[in-house]
């Protein structure tokens, strides 16, 4: 397969009318603040939409031009591309975006202008290279345990791809992490595929921080625009309930993200978020080109000694920024107006266009 080619993108680019340019994306995730945000910035806005998908859209009327589909991954189908490029779209990518389009396609098939660094999506989809661009960032992350018989503490047991959470567990010893496994293929929750690719970490106590990243590339700045911490079930309705009740009620703790509380941080912690945030940037630039440019979120837990660990990033707009779809109060001290991460983005499309310099921030 050949990669789209970034000549040809930049073709398609210049062939634009800046005057008139439109923010498209497909709906879903967080496309409701991104069309807002665009329109809030003056631009057209484009949703390609599953049919039956589109109330929200039309009842927020968030959206100027509806593009409908019988399946979201539709929306790399060749006719798709080309209603967007008619309309000189620039596509912002989300988590669902890449679910359903694929990587493969966006890497290869998608023709068309892409807010951000198309090539670091991979990077935050496939747990090696995450980890990989998260240890040369220089960053603090969980533990790994290669070997489940090195277990020494209380570790987290992940599968391969992102389930939400689905299926994860806790384990204290050897035998243990041996006597769940065993029980989950029994149930046939996992496969022997799944054994093998298991990923063992360190289980950090602590609370959860989801922070929302922008990195401007046309200002060459890190900034903080919002957090959020999940909600996850079943283990937030397990902690609502005593101890010894939580034994008795016989439930193994899943977490599975049912939706997002924003929330701030103590003050002092701040220096830790910019710290990990500038490092992240500076790794993607060295290690995926052009960089981590656009929105990015670093999923975090703050333990008792108040040491920020970064279990996870993804390397676009989390869905946690729902949150603050108007403003949180980060992005509040940083422009002293509305601006969600949605605005944001078409901010800096904005600010490119009026420039001349909308080829640093597509791909
Ligand atoms: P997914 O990518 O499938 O959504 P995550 O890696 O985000 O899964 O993990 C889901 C949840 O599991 C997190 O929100 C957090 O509550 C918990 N979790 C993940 N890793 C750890 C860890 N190392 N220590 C403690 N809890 C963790």
């Amino acid at each position: 397969m050949v990669k789209v080619s970034r000549e040809e993108i930049l073709d398609i680019i210049n062939g634009y009318d800046k005057d008139d340019l439109t923010i498209a994306t497909l709906g879903s995730h967080t496309s409701l603040h991104m069309l807002k945000g665009a329109k809030d910035e003056g631009f057209h806005t484009a949703v390609v939409c599953e049919k039956g998908r589109e109330v929200p859209y039309q009842r927020f009327k968030v959206a100027d031009e509806f593009i409908m589909v019988d399946q979201f991954k539709d929306i790399v189908n060749d006719e798709v591309q080309e209603e967007l490029r008619d309309m000189n779209s620039i596509v912002i990518p989300h988590g669902s975006f890449v679910a359903y389009a694929g990587l493969d396609r966006i890497e290869n098939d998608f023709n068309v202008p892409m807010f951000g660094n198309r090539d670091i999506l991979r990077w935050e989809a496939e747990r090696d290279l995450e980890r990989k661009l998260m240890i040369e960032s220089g960053i603090r992350i969980p533990q790994k345990y290669n070997d489940p018989s090195n277990i020494d503490r209380t570790v987290m047991v992940k599968f391969p791809g992102a389930r939400g959470g689905r299926g994860y567990f806790v384990a204290s010893s050897t035998d243990e992490y041996h006597e769940k496994i065993n029980s989950m293929l029994q149930r046939n929750w996992i496969g022997e595929e799944d054994v093998k690719m298991a990923h063992i970490e360190e289980y950090v106590s602590g609370c959860n921080y989801c922070i929302h990243f922008f990195y401007s590339a046309l200002n060459d700045e890190v900034e903080v625009l919002g957090m959020d911490s999940r909600y996850e079930s079943n283990i937030d309705g397990l902690c609502r309930i005593p101890a010894k009740d939580q034994l008795d009620i016989g439930l193994d703790p899943s977490y599975v993200i049912t939706g997002n509380h924003p929330v701030v941080m103590r003050e002092s912690l701040l220096p830790q978020v910019f710290d990990v945030g500038d490092k992240l940037v500076e790794g993607a630039k060295k290690l995926v080109p052009p960089g981590m440019n656009g929105p990015f979120c670093l999923q975090t837990l703050c333990n008792d000694d108040l040491e920020v660990i970064v279990f996870e990033m993804s390397a676009r707009t989390d869905g946690g920024s729902n949150t603050f779809m108007h403003t949180s109060s980060y992005s509040y001290l940083l422009f002293g107006e509305l601006m969600s991460i949605g605005r944001r983005i078409s901010r800096e499309i904005k600010n490119g266009a009026a420039d001349d310099s909308l080829d640093v921030l597509i791909t």
